[in-house]
């Protein structure tokens, strides 16, 4: 892993590289409930099959109860374009139980309040914290996963424990806008497949690109 100079030097030339990649603003009315939902709806699924999924079952139901009262034919056909219907019904229903049980419908602020909903894991809680509570946390989903664990930055796994890691060792002034910074970097720069590692801003930093094992891992003929 990178030392801490290291890791902050990577940071600040990803921050140089994007500077229009800013921490998210936090929109005032964002119903933290919905959030948790959508969040929810978004494992394995594309972003615009979630956002489907979404609009459909929020045109039927907004709220824990109005969710429990529907038939679960009824939000598996609603939320069928983000797949997993069937399961997802099952805890969008359990979670919603829940949340009535053991705090009133009222979705809770902190972390481990989050996780103790049924089907929120650390990501879906740290997503909420962040876009919905402004929280400073640093959510890590694929692509973030992917770039800490390439360059160094943070060692994992999983995404629960590249989270963890990198919550440790994070610099200071990073951890509001980290998320954006590293999911811009990992969709524009480290791309899953065919990273532009010749350009990187960070390549004389990255451990995977230094180890040889990006050229490795690539095609003959590409850079
Ligand atoms: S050098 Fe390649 S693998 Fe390393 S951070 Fe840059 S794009 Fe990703």
């Amino acid at each position: 892993m990178l030392d801490d100079t290291q890791t902050r030097e990577a940071f600040d030339r990803i921050r140089d590289a994007f500077p229009d990649a800013k921490a998210p603003t936090v929109k005032k009315g964002r119903d933290p409930f919905r959030s948790v939902v959508s969040c929810m709806l978004s494992a394995q699924s594309l972003d615009r099959n979630t956002a489907a999924a979404s609009k459909a079952l929020f045109t039927l139901a907004r709220t824990p109860k109005g969710i429990l009262k529907l038939d679960d034919a009824v939000i598996a056909q609603a939320i069928r374009p983000c797949g997993l219907y069937n399961v997802k019904t099952r805890n969008l229903k359990k979670m919603c139980r829940f949340l009535l049980d053991e705090y009133g419908g009222r979705v809770p602020r902190d972390r481990a309040g989050l996780m103790s909903l049924p089907g929120v894991g650390r990501k879906c809680a740290d997503i909420v914290q962040h876009f919905t509570f402004g929280d400073a946390v640093v959510a890590v989903d694929t692509h973030v996963h992917r770039v800490c664990n390439r360059i160094g930055l943070a060692r994992g796994k999983t995404e629960a424990q590249t989270a963890a890691s990198l919550e440790a060792r994070i610099p200071d002034g990073y951890r509001a806008p980290g998320h954006v910074l590293l999911l811009t970097f990992g969709k524009r720069i480290c791309r899953s497949r065919d990273p532009s590692c010749g350009t990187c801003p960070v390549n004389e930093l990255c451990e995977a690109f230094q180890s040889g094992a990006m050229a490795r891992a690539r095609p003959p003929g590409k850079s």
